[in-house]
C-alpha cells in the first residue's frame, strides 16, 4: 500500500494485499450470500468398519462463488465466525442436513435410517437459541433426534463451564448425539470426558495420517489402542476420519474402532451420490 501522503513509499505486498481484499471481500459478501442461496452442502458417507455399510454422513459447507468459484468451509467459516454469520449460516446448514436426511429416509424405506452429522461453531454453542432452533427444525421435518449428530471440537470444550454445556446436555437428554470432533489434536484431559455430553469421538485425521504403511508406526498403534479402550470403556464409539487406503482401514478396524469417513470410501460429494451409495450397500 502507499502511504497517505508525503514522498515515501511504502514497499506493496501485492499478495498480502490480494489476500487482505479477498478476506475483507469475502467477509462483506457473505449475507447476501447467504440470501442468493450460494451455500450448498456435500455429503460424505460415513461407514461401518465391522461390515463395510453407509451409517450416515456428515454434512460440510461449500460456498460457490460467483467469482471465485467454489470455496471450501476453510476459507470463509472462520470469517463468518468472525462476523456472526455462522449462527444463520449454521442454521440454514441444519435446516438443509435435516431436511436432507429426512428424504433418505423417505427413499430408503424400512432399512435403519442414515443418520447426518453436522459441525457446530463454538459461536453456535454459546448462541442462546441452539436448542430452540434444533428442536423446531427436527420437529418441522418429522426427523427423529436420534438420526442427528452434532459434531463440536474438542477445542470449544476444553475448560467449558457448566453454561456452555447445558445446551448439549438438553440435547444429548433429547437422543441427539454429540461427537467430540478432532479429538486428539487438543489437550484435554481424559478424565474429563466423563463430564462431557458426549457418545462419540472423532478421532482425528492425523492419527489416520500414522497407519499408512502396514504394519503401523507401533507407537501409533499403541495410542490409538488405548483411546479406543478407554472410550469404549466409557460407552464412547470411536469414528476415524482421513482414511484414504484400504490399509489404514484394515489397522484401524483391528484396533476396534467403529466407524470410518474418507476418501477411500468416498469424497464428499451430492446428497444422491450417497443415497446410491446405500443403496448399493443394502443390496450387496
Ligand atoms: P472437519 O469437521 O474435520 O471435516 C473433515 C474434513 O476432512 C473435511 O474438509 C473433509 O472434506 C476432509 N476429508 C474427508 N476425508 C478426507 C480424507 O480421506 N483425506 C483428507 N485429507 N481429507 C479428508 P472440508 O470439507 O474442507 O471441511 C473443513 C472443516 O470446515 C471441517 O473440518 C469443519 O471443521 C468445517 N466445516 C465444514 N462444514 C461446516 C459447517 O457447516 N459448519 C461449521 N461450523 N464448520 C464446518
Ligand atoms: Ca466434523
Ligand atoms: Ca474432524
Ligand atoms: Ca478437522
Amino acid at each position: 500500500a502507499k502511504s497517505a501522503g508525503g514522498n515515501r513509499f511504502e514497499l506493496a505486498d501485492p499478495e498480502a494485499d490480494a489476500r487482505a481484499i479477498t478476506r475483507h471481500g469475502l467477509t462483506t459478501a457473505l449475507p447476501a450470500a447467504l440470501e442468493r442461496g450460494e451455500f450448498f452442502i456435500e455429503y460424505q458417507p460415513l461407514v461401518h468398519l465391522g461390515d463395510g455399510s453407509v451409517r450416515g454422513a456428515e454434512a460440510l459447507v461449500r460456498w460457490l462463488h460467483p467469482q471465485h468459484g467454489v470455496l471450501g468451509p476453510d476459507r470463509f467459516i472462520p470469517l463468518a465466525e468472525h462476523t456472526g454469520l455462522i449462527v444463520p449460516l449454521g442454521r440454514w446448514v441444519l435446516e438443509q442436513s435435516v431436511g436432507q436426511a429426512r428424504q433418505w429416509r423417505e427413499r430408503h424405506g424400512d432399512t435403519e435410517p442414515l443418520r447426518i452429522n453436522v459441525n457446530l461453531s463454538p459461536c453456535q454453542l454459546t448462541h442462546p437459541g441452539l436448542v430452540q432452533d434444533t428442536v423446531d427444525i427436527l420437529e418441522r421435518s418429522g426427523v427423529a433426534p436420534q438420526t442427528l449428530c452434532l459434531e463440536v471440537t474438542e477445542s470449544a470444550l476444553i475448560g467449558a463451564d457448566d453454561d456452555l454445556l447445558k445446551p448439549l446436555r438438553r440435547l444429548a437428554e433429547m437422543g441427539v448425539d454429540i461427537a467430540l470432533d478432532d479429538f486428539g489434536t487438543g489437550y484435554s484431559n481424559l478424565a474429563n470426558l466423563r463430564r462431557l455430553p458426549v457418545s462419540v469421538l472423532k478421532l482425528d485425521r492425523s492419527f489416520t495420517q500414522g497407519m499408512q504403511q502396514f504394519p503401523a508406526d507401533p507407537v501409533d498403534l499403541k495410542i490409538v489402542e488405548g483411546i479406543v479402550s478407554l472410550a469404549h470403556s466409557l460407552d464412547l464409539a470411536v469414528t476415524v476420519e482421513g482414511v484414504e487406503t484400504g490399509a489404514q482401514a484394515e489397522q484401524l478396524r483391528i484396533l476396534g474402532c467403529d466407524t470410518a469417513q474418507g476418501w477411500y470410501y468416498a469424497r464428499p460429494g451430492p446428497p444422491e451420490r450417497l443415497h446410491e451409495l446405500a443403496l448399493v450397500d443394502a443390496a450387496g
